[in-house]
């Protein structure tokens, strides 16, 4: 696969054409390798309109939220930055393509490892990742001429704004609901902050001290209406009314884990109706061939007097038939059953019926009159009579073999 046409490709699809115009940034993302930052396996889908997991419960950002991330902080190639959320480490590593110095903070220390093995091995050497909590900020390292936070917080943390150097940029989704708004705070002065809203996104929950606890349930994304991504980003938020809902004709922006497009979500409920549908017909095909009255639910034992056919698969509470075939014989012949038989078949009749009936040795012993001309088959009819797995034993004249019987309840 020619990954430089794919990125070239989504550059164009997904960012220009959605007025993502900062050369720096462009240029980033025709550089850096997104395949790279994915799991295993999904590399055919790096270049996606859309997030993709990265494990742990979080997701590497869709393409079009990072770069307009970026351009909206304003990156510069002196800067020195700091990204909060580290995750697979790709926009950082953008960053670091514009920037002359990132560090990236991520809480989970898996995917900081992760990230940082991926920087070394492409060569990213002006990237210094971090395990930790990051609505702290990143004190040793501050001020930051630009601050891009990866995860939703419910308020601003004020760690992050007093690490701003003057005229930094903080980017950060803010909401307590579903649905977040991305800000950028801009430092006018030293205790002097300007905000912008940047348009709706949906981000996973910044967990620290200084935003959500743990116990924070994970967020469900909302699929943009499909009129959102009309407007070009560029646009300012229209406030309808006060006490009113605030509108915005910014896209609202996909990010985390359920906001996939409106093709996937069907082509995945789709998936997920075949695959229903497979597991009930292979069910009701191995019910068929294991079940009552499927090929395998009889079996025939053979031996020297004869043959004895049994049902091994039924139900309880059941009519069963068992065929004995007895070979041709001048003598009287014997069929037996134990004990055990009449605890899993209860003997409803014998057609034609026996000449005799005996007990001997714990077993009863039926006698059908000899026919030297033919062989002579005589059916009982049974009935099941407890569920389960059983075991029991039948003989023709002195021969016994052992056989099994599942009865379903
Ligand atoms: N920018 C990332 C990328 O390009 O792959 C995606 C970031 S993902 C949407 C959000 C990340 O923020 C997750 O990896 C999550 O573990 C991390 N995170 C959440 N709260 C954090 C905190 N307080 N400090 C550092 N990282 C945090």
């Amino acid at each position: 696969m020619d990954m430089t046409r794919i990125r070239d490709h989504m550059v164009e699809h997904q960012l220009t054409r959605r007025g993502i115009d900062d050369r720096s940034v462009i240029e980033a993302m025709r550089t850096v390798p997104r395949e790279k930052f994915v799991a295993p396996g999904f590399e055919d889908f790096a270049y996606e309109d859309a997030p993709l997991s990265i494990g742990d419960g979080q997701t590497i950002s869709q393409p079009f939220i990072v770069a307009l991330m970026l351009e909206k902080a304003g990156l510069k190639a002196g800067d020195k930055a700091l990204e909060v959320g580290t995750g697979s480490g790709y926009a950082s590593a953008l960053m670091s393509r514009i920037v002359r110095q990132v560090y990236s903070i991520e809480r989970h220390e898996r995917l900081a490892l992760q990230a940082r093995d991926r920087f070394g091995t492409l060569g990213y050497h002006n990237i210094e990742v971090r395990v930790g909590d990051g609505s702290k900020g990143w004190p040793d390292a501050a001020p930051f001429d630009a601050i891009v936070v990866s995860a939703a917080a419910p308020e601003v943390p004020s760690a992050l704004k007093e690490q701003l150097n003057l005229g930094g940029r903080l980017i950060i989704p803010v909401g307590r609901g579903q649905e977040q708004r991305l800000k950028r705070v801009t430092r006018t002065g030293p205790a002097a902050f300007e905000e912008d809203d940047l348009g709706g996104v949906v981000f996973v929950p910044l967990i620290g001290e200084d935003a959500w606890t743990a116990a924070h349930p994970m967020y469900t994304a909302t699929v943009p209406s499909p009129g959102t991504f009309a407007a070009g980003p560029g646009s300012q938020p229209r406030v309808q009314g006060a006490g009113m809902e605030t509108t915005n004709r910014l896209p609202a922006l996909p990010e985390g884990v359920l906001d996939h497009t409106e093709f996937q979500q069907r082509f995945w409920a789709l998936q997920r109706l075949s695959w229903i549908m497979f597991t009930l017909l292979l069910a009701i095909c191995l019910l068929g061939l294991l079940g009552r009255g499927g090929p395998f639910s009889r079996q025939t034992l053979m031996l020297s007097d004869g043959s004895v056919d049994f049902p091994v698969i039924s139900r309880w509470n059941t009519p069963e038939d068992m065929t004995v075939n007895f070979l041709a014989s001048s003598e009287d012949r014997v069929f037996t059953i134990d004990a055990a038989f009449l605890r899993t078949f209860s003997v409803q009749g014998i057609d034609p019926p026996q000449k005799a009936t005996f007990a001997r040795d714990g077993r009863i012993g039926y006698v059908f009159p000899a026919d030297p001309a033919e062989p002579t088959q005589i059916v009982f009819r049974l009935q099941t009579q407890q569920p389960g797995a059983r075991r029991a034993t039948i003989g023709l004249g002195e021969e016994v073999r052992t056989q099994f019987t599942f009865i379903f309840p």
